[in-house]
């Protein structure tokens, strides 16, 4: 199902620069930033600049360059991080059951340490 895109959402507000966040990486395209309530020594944020809810919205409206641009852009984090070696972990929640809090598409990049297996 394709929702409306709620404009006033947290990441919306950082893309406006109305909220601060840590920057690791911006392009025309994508922002990376540390999340406020990190879950591993790193723990990086990777949306996407388009108006996008979540994975499956990304996923049925994005042309396949932007998605492709996000795709390499969050491997691009992950080597400007210095932590593509020894690796990382790359998440993406979506909807009520995915726990997705915020709805605006992010991945979370996690790494830093040798992470657990993610069993539900
Ligand atoms: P979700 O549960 O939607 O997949 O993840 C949302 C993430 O955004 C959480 O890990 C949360 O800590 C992070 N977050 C929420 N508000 C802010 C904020 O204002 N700034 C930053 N940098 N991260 C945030």
């Amino acid at each position: 199902s394709v929702m409306a895109y709620d404009e006033t959402n947290v990441f919306a507000r950082i893309l406006k620069g109305e909220i601060p966040c840590r920057k690791v990486h911006e392009d025309e395209h994508i922002l990376a930033f540390h999340d406020i309530n990190p879950q591993a020594p790193v723990h990086v944020l990777v949306i996407p600049k388009g108006a996008y809810t979540d994975w499956d919205d990304f996923a049925q409206r994005a042309s396949e360059a932007e998605i492709a641009r996000f795709i390499r852009g969050v491997a691009h984090v992950g080597r400007l991080l210095g932590v593509d070696e020894p690796g990382y972990r790359v998440m993406s929640n979506k909807g009520v059951n995915g726990g997705q809090e915020v709805p605006h598409l992010h991945v979370h990049l996690f790494a830093g340490r040798k992470l657990g297996r993610m069993v539900p």
